[in-house]
């Protein structure tokens, strides 16, 4: 492949878009990022943005596009991503999907998972309130420690009122995105059920590299 994979992932809330985020990232040696994690920084480090997002964030709801793209611009700026990268949570609706027409994917990875398997999913995630690495109530509980020193948190979003309310906005402003970039023939439809290896060999396979060899690196 002779230009730097642009690779964009999308999938419900809880299809696992950031964890095979960050293998693949592994995987082709380039930065993933995700758009929920850039805001969360931006709230943790109490930046004007992060003041302004954060009750938005807390309720599940979609932060300003104008806002979104100021961070993610920021982000994309920098000298890790100028070969190749991976977003995950942008864009979401027609807005943002406009807004980003200065950078064209090369790969829009969609992770499918129902509603019900999504919503079991995330109603038993934890997530690192330092590094945002995710971990499961299956075999961690909330306070434990996360190994960059961080702690294990349940995230206000990851209860049952704002799931909801955000695979309600997933299915009414993300999907028809899906549809306009299947439209270019961007789109490679990867099912999200699964182990994250099985998942991973899919979305290796999907890209076209060494299907089924590759072992997910974290
Ligand atoms: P996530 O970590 O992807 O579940 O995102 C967490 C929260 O961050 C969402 O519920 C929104 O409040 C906000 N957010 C994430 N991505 C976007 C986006 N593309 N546009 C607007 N808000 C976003």
């Amino acid at each position: 492949m002779d230009q730097p994979y642009r690779l964009i992932f999308m999938g419900p809330q809880g299809s696992g878009k950031g964890t095979q985020a960050q293998c693949v990232s592994r995987t082709l040696h380039i930065p993933s990022f995700s758009m929920g994690q850039l805001l969360r920084d931006e709230v943790a480090r109490q930046s004007p943005i992060g003041q302004q997002v954060a009750p938005l964030l807390n309720a599940g709801e979609l932060v300003p596009a104008s806002l979104a793209v100021e961070v993610l611009r920021s982000r994309l700026s920098a000298s890790d991503a100028q070969n190749g990268f991976i977003l995950d949570g942008f864009p979401r609706n027609q807005e943002q999907y406009d807004a980003f027409q200065f950078m064209v994917p090369t790969h829009v990875v969609v992770l499918e998972l129902s509603d019900a398997a999504a919503t079991e999913r995330l109603s038993r995630r934890l997530t690192c309130n330092q590094c945002g690495q995710i971990y499961s109530m299956d075999d961690r509980q909330e306070g434990d420690a996360c190994s960059c020193g961080g702690r294990l948190i349940h995230r206000k979003d990851d209860r049952a009122e704002a799931i909801s309310r955000r695979l309600e906005i997933y299915h009414q402003k993300t999907k028809p995105i899906i549809e306009s970039y299947d439209k270019q023939g961007l789109v490679h439809r990867v099912s999200a059920q699964g182990s994250v290896q099985e998942v991973h060999d899919r979305i290796i396979a999907a890209l076209g590299l060494r299907p089924g060899s590759s072992a997910c690196p974290i």
